[in-house]
Protein backbone atom coordinates (compact mmCIF):
# COMPACT_ATOMS: atom_id res chain seq x y z
CA UNK A 1 0.00 0.00 0.00
CA UNK A 2 1.27 3.32 -1.00
CA UNK A 3 -0.81 6.78 -0.60
CA UNK A 4 -0.63 9.30 -3.95
CA UNK A 5 -2.18 12.93 -3.77
CA UNK A 6 -5.12 13.26 -6.00
CA UNK A 7 -3.90 16.62 -8.12
CA UNK A 8 -7.06 16.80 -9.41
CA UNK A 9 -8.85 17.80 -5.91
CA UNK A 10 -5.99 18.54 -3.93
CA UNK A 11 -6.55 22.54 -2.96
CA UNK A 12 -2.66 22.74 -2.66
CA UNK A 13 -3.59 24.27 0.60
CA UNK A 14 -0.44 23.00 1.90
CA UNK A 15 -1.61 21.82 5.17
CA UNK A 16 -0.36 18.09 4.85
CA UNK A 17 3.38 18.89 4.24
CA UNK A 18 4.29 20.36 7.77
CA UNK A 19 2.17 17.48 8.97
CA UNK A 20 3.93 15.00 7.80
CA UNK A 21 6.95 13.35 10.25
CA UNK A 22 9.02 12.32 7.53
CA UNK A 23 9.38 15.15 5.29
CA UNK A 24 7.75 12.97 2.79
CA UNK A 25 5.40 15.61 1.23
CA UNK A 26 6.55 18.44 -0.47
CA UNK A 27 5.66 20.67 -3.52
CA UNK A 28 6.66 21.14 -6.85
CA UNK A 29 5.57 23.96 -9.07
CA UNK A 30 1.98 22.62 -9.96
CA UNK A 31 1.26 20.00 -7.02
CA UNK A 32 1.91 18.58 -3.95
CA UNK A 33 3.51 15.38 -4.06
CA UNK A 34 4.44 12.66 -1.45
CA UNK A 35 7.95 10.47 -2.05
CA UNK A 36 6.56 7.12 -1.35
CA UNK A 37 10.25 6.18 -0.80
CA UNK A 38 10.50 8.25 2.52
CA UNK A 39 6.57 7.93 3.60
CA UNK A 40 6.70 5.77 6.13
CA UNK A 41 2.51 5.59 6.54
CA UNK A 42 3.26 7.32 9.52
CA UNK A 43 3.48 3.40 11.33
CA UNK A 44 0.25 3.10 12.65
CA UNK A 45 -3.06 1.48 12.19
CA UNK A 46 -5.07 4.49 11.96
CA UNK A 47 -5.35 6.56 9.09
CA UNK A 48 -2.17 8.64 8.28
CA UNK A 49 -1.70 11.98 9.25
CA UNK A 50 -1.57 13.81 5.96
CA UNK A 51 -4.73 11.97 5.10
CA UNK A 52 -6.95 12.95 8.41
CA UNK A 53 -5.46 16.55 8.06
CA UNK A 54 -6.21 16.98 4.12
CA UNK A 55 -9.82 19.04 3.90
CA UNK A 56 -10.02 17.69 0.87
CA UNK A 57 -9.97 14.24 0.87
CA UNK A 58 -7.26 14.28 -1.78
CA UNK A 59 -5.28 11.38 -0.18
CA UNK A 60 -5.71 8.28 -0.84
CA UNK A 61 -4.83 4.80 -0.10
CA UNK A 62 -3.27 2.87 -3.50
CA UNK A 63 -2.34 -0.82 -3.99
CA UNK A 64 1.47 -0.75 -4.81
CA UNK A 65 0.39 -2.23 -8.36
CA UNK A 66 -2.02 0.72 -9.53
CA UNK A 67 0.84 2.90 -8.20
CA UNK A 68 3.53 1.50 -10.63
CA UNK A 69 1.02 1.60 -13.53
CA UNK A 70 0.07 5.62 -12.65
CA UNK A 71 3.81 6.12 -12.35
CA UNK A 72 4.34 4.48 -15.64
CA UNK A 73 1.58 6.77 -17.11
CA UNK A 74 3.14 9.63 -16.08
CA UNK A 75 6.34 8.74 -17.21
S1 LIG B 1 1.42 8.76 5.56
FE1 LIG B 1 2.53 9.89 7.15
S2 LIG B 1 4.70 9.69 6.53
FE2 LIG B 1 3.46 9.23 4.72
S3 LIG B 1 3.22 11.15 3.60
FE3 LIG B 1 1.43 10.94 4.96
S4 LIG B 1 2.00 12.04 6.83
FE4 LIG B 1 3.90 11.64 5.68
S1 LIG C 1 -3.80 19.01 2.64
FE1 LIG C 1 -4.88 18.04 0.92
S2 LIG C 1 -5.65 19.73 -0.32
FE2 LIG C 1 -4.05 20.56 1.04
S3 LIG C 1 -2.11 20.44 -0.17
FE3 LIG C 1 -2.28 18.56 1.03
S4 LIG C 1 -3.27 17.06 -0.34
FE4 LIG C 1 -3.67 19.12 -1.19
Amino acid sequence: MTLIINEDICARCGVCEPECPSEAIFQTEDAYVIDTALCNKCLSDGDPLCVTVCPNDSIHKAKESLFNKFSRLLG
